[in-house]
């Protein structure tokens, strides 16, 4: 076991990446860092780098334009990363899915670790959803 994934479940850094939400899923963001669901008591804090992250945190419904950017930054993310679709929109383009500018499900452009559901997900939806990938990381971690 390498000292980072040893790391990995005490302290997840997180980069955000919005591609064609409407907004509202990314101030649920926020929301989920505010002292009343306090994200960060797991561990989990915001980077603005995902050269600094250990997941990948994806919004929105992957517009054509994002597609070759999402390929691009995870490739840069250090690996083990973990992709996290955030949303209707993350998981399955949601309302946007017919749109003309809309391009192919996060799924099938990166590989996905974590589905979190919702429109725009709930604080408490995004809790459990962290605590199966804290489940995740740990199984990744006993390998
Ligand atoms: S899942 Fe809903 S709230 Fe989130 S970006 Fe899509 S439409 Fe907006």
């Amino acid at each position: 076991m390498g000292l980072k994934e040893k790391i990995l479940t005490k302290s997840l850094y997180v980069f955000h990446l919005s591609s064609g939400s409407c907004n509202n899923c990314d101030i649920e963001i926020l929301d989920c860092l505010t002292p009343r669901y306090d994200l960060e008591r797991f561990g989990i804090v915001l980077v603005g780098s995902v050269k600094h992250a250990d997941a990948l945190l994806c919004t929105g419904s992957t517009n054509r334009l994002c597609v070759p950017r999402i390929k691009k930054l995870y490739e840069m993310m250090p690996k083990p990363g973990f992709v996290i679709a955030w949303g209707a929109c993350g998981s399955s383009r949601g309302v946007f899915k017919d749109s003309y500018n809309t391009g192919s499900p996060l799924d099938e452009i990166i590989p996905v670790d974590l589905y979190i559901p919702g429109c725009p997900p709930k604080p408490e939806a995004v809790i459990a959803g962290v605590k199966k990938l804290l489940d995740k990381v740990n199984a990744v971690k006993k390998k």
